[in-house]
């Protein structure tokens, strides 16, 4: 068996798509079923890795190391699984792979076009993953109408003709705004939606309505009557909050059950509801923990989607509320608004912009004791501040920032450049690390060996890790025994630096070791 539910969304884009086909996951998963969730992002970048976080939020590595959408981080906290490349793909990649077939000369003199040879690509990976799961839920990114969106919708129809109905759900998510003024909602946006989408010949078996009020009865029936969908699927999707509790407002309208009689499906086991109250019960808490981030882009929450995601995670696992502030790394305010603050984290980021401040905050976090957690570069600002700091080493650097420093205490490896890592000369994806025994790391995973996410190019230069040793900041984890992936400062009451990203690794009820562990602390020194 296997089944398709399509996701396509409408009016206007971030509503949320990836959360409610993520919740509609985890409520089939929840029935028995195994599903894998693939994201079709339309624009022409190869992956979003080259992105600038302002225009698309984080980038989300997956183990098997693709940078991916910050949705494939949704689809797996929600359904506590690991995705990988077949779970992402672009306009671009797939443009890229029928131009390197044509280039080989495999198309056989053909005129290579949209229609068949990309709509034939794009189907193919519709179905990449269908052999590994009961139902595949497909997700086309940005909005019907989208010139580039197009391909895809017209491959998703195709898709629905080369297959049985009883295969495929449709699902279209759009918007239903309130005007204030007349004090009433409309149904208009998703009428010219749907109509759109019936168009390209795609008819939607239910609709999923973003709205800031309930939809009463007469709403929806205009809903349905107007865009062919039954009445009870037209699906009420209100704010929440939390994300978590959406599966909860899903399962009570019954779109689960919808889904599985349309699609023909047996449901394989009774539903077990506790998932929807162990997720409640982790609202509730009696102390909060004031988070500083400090980081380059303080104004956009999506950017560190996954560190955001695991302090709360990680807090409500403590029964506290954490309380996260991103803090610009150029603001000239910075040090004396750290002094509010509990810990202090430092996220990865590329490029000099904020570098000093990042600095500055990690002075800050060693002199006064704040917990401290330095993610990728995070970790490597920790290392340049006790170099400079610590072991008097005048502008210590990486060489990412500067090329010529007389002490270059990151910078990228001979032997890395000689690996042929994926991704060129970036370490991206799963990578194993050994901890040393009694260290704080050591103690927060309780095991010594680990492995996990990494996206970087530069590294700890070995070089420096004695004269480092010997003023208090110490490596305590090494991949193979020569990469740096852990540092330490042990007269602290947490301080540590991650070369890797376990951001990525954090589910609800699953709180990632290293953030309990910094937020554990964060709470004993609380103000
Ligand atoms: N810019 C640094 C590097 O390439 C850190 C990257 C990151 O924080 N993800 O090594």
């Amino acid at each position: 068996m296997s089944k398709y539910i399509f996701i396509t969304g409408g009016v206007v884009s971030s509503l949320g798509k990836g959360i409610s086909g993520a919740s509609i996951g985890k409520l089939l998963q929840l029935r028995g079923f195994k599903v894998n969730m693939i994201k079709f992002d339309p624009y022409i970048n190869i992956d979003p890795g080259t992105m600038n976080p302002y225009q698309h939020g984080e980038v989300f590595v997956t183990a098997d190391g693709a940078e991916s959408d910050l949705d494939l981080g949704t689809y797996e906290r929600f359904l506590d699984v690991y995705t990988s490349k077949a779970n992402t793909n672009t306009a671009g990649d797939i443009y890229k792979t029928v131009i390197n077939r044509e280039r080989r000369g495999d198309y056989d003199g053909a005129t290579v076009q949209v229609i068949p040879h990309i709509t034939d690509e794009i189907k193919k990976r519709f179905a990449a993953l269908k052999n590994k799961c009961d139902i595949s839920i497909i997700e086309i990114g940005g909005t019907v109408g989208d010139i580039e969106g197009l391909p895809f919708m017209e491959a998703a129809r195709q898709f629905q003709l080369e297959n049985k109905k009883e295969d495929i759900f449709s699902i279209h998510v759009t918007l239903v705004p309130y005007i204030a003024g007349a004090h009433e909602l409309k149904t208009k946006p998703t009428q010219h939606s749907v109509n759109k989408l019936r168009e390209i010949g795609i008819s939607p078996d239910m609709i999923i309505c973003r709205t800031e009020y309930h939809l009463d009865e007469s709403l929806k029936r205009k809903i349905s009557l107007f865009c062919n969908v039954k009445k009870e699927c037209v699906i009420e999707a209100m704010d929440a909050p939390s994300i978590y509790f959406i599966p909860e407002a899903f399962y009570d309208q019954k779109v689960d059950s919808l889904i599985i009689e349309e699609l023909n499906m047996k449901t394989k086991k009774k539903f077990d509801k506790t998932w929807f109250t162990k997720i409640k019960s982790l609202g509730e808490f009696n102390k909060t923990v004031k988070v500083a981030v400090v980081g380059k882009y303080a104004d956009l929450k999506d950017a560190y989607k996954s560190i955001d995601e695991s302090l709360n995670i990680a807090a409500t696992e403590l029964k506290a509320k954490a309380e996260i502030h991103y803090l610009g790394a150029e603001d000239k305010d910075l040090v004396r608004k750290l002094k509010d603050f509990d810990a202090i984290l430092v996220p990865g980021g590329f490029g000099n912009r904020g570098v000093e401040g990042k600095i500055k905050a990690i002075t800050y976090a060693r002199k006064n004791k704040i917990p401290f957690l330095g993610i990728c570069l995070g970790m490597q600002c920790s290392v340049i501040e006790a170099s400079r700091n610590l072991a008097k080493l005048k502008n210590a650097n990486s060489t990412e920032f500067d090329e010529t420093t007389k002490y270059p205490v990151i910078k990228i490896l001979e032997e890395q450049k000689n690996v042929s890592y994926r991704g060129g000369t970036m370490r991206l994806g799963n990578y194993k690390a050994e901890i040393k025994k009694d260290a704080l790391a050591h103690n927060l995973y309780k095991s010594i060996a680990i492995e996990e996410r990494h996206r970087h190019r530069y590294e700890m230069n070995p070089e420096f890790i004695d004269i480092l040793e010997k003023v208090g900041l110490s490596v305590t984890a090494y991949h193979k025994g020569v990469l740096p992936e852990i540092v330490e400062i042990k007269d602290h009451p947490f301080f540590l630096g991650v070369q890797f990203h376990p951001e990525f690794a954090s589910r609800p009820m699953k709180a990632h070791p290293i953030f309990k562990g910094f937020l554990s602390a964060a709470l004993k020194v609380s103000k």
